[in-house]
């Protein structure tokens, strides 16, 4: 199973060391040719704006779409749950766009600008979740699934092949939101 970690800036290292200690190989994308083969994709972390705009000079912004279209397993972090969303509140413009929620950035102000709670996530129960800069999603279109909520606010959800969640599961030793990934990322292969 070869999984592609997009490489361009933010928390990468991270999900490749949980990917190869769950047994899988891990592909950095930081080109088109990067993309062959990969039989799932992870948006890290870092800063949206700035991959953003890697991501057209590139050339990988369509690919990546086009890719995610067509059912490729996808599991984004923070920043990379910004580069899913359809709307951006308060910005013209998304990025990828594939997945239908409206989200709010650097949504809980500089007090709670970083923390850390024990959440319930659907498919994986009692969660320590580490936000950081996070956003929050402020509304899903009826057929997303929420998949964990803080505050009153959805912070992860699944939308058939997206996976997002507002917090960094990298930056914990818990491997269960990855492990759940992979058998998403199995499952498609049966298909
Ligand atoms: N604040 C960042 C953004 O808006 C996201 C923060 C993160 O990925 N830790 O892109």
């Amino acid at each position: 199973m070869r999984v592609g970690i997009l490489a361009l800036q933010g928390a990468f290292i991270e999900h490749e060391k949980i990917i190869q200690n769950l047994g899988a190989e891990v592909v950095e994308i930081r080109q088109l040719k990067d993309l062959d083969g990969i039989d799932g994709l992870i948006l890290p972390g870092g800063e949206s704006t700035v991959q953003g705009k890697l991501l057209r000079q590139l050339n990988l912004l369509k690919p990546i779409q086009q890719l995610i279209n067509e059912g490729l397993p996808v599991l984004a972090t923070c920043a990379g749950l910004i580069l899913l969303a359809k709307t951006i509140d308060g910005e013209e413009s998304a990025h990828l766009g594939t997945l239908p929620i409206v989200i709010k950035r650097n949504a809980y102000g500089r007090q709670l600008a970083s923390f850390t709670s024990d959440i319930d996530i659907k498919p994986v129960g009692s969660y320590p979740a580490v936000f950081i800069r996070a956003p929050y999603i402020e509304s899903v279109n009826d057929d997303v699934d929420i998949l964990g909520v803080v505050n009153d606010h959805i912070v992860a959800v699944q939308y058939h092949n997206q996976l997002g969640f507002s917090f960094h599961p990298e930056l914990t030793n818990d491997p269960r939101i990855h492990e759940y990934f992979l058998s998403l990322i199995k499952n498609n292969h049966h298909n």
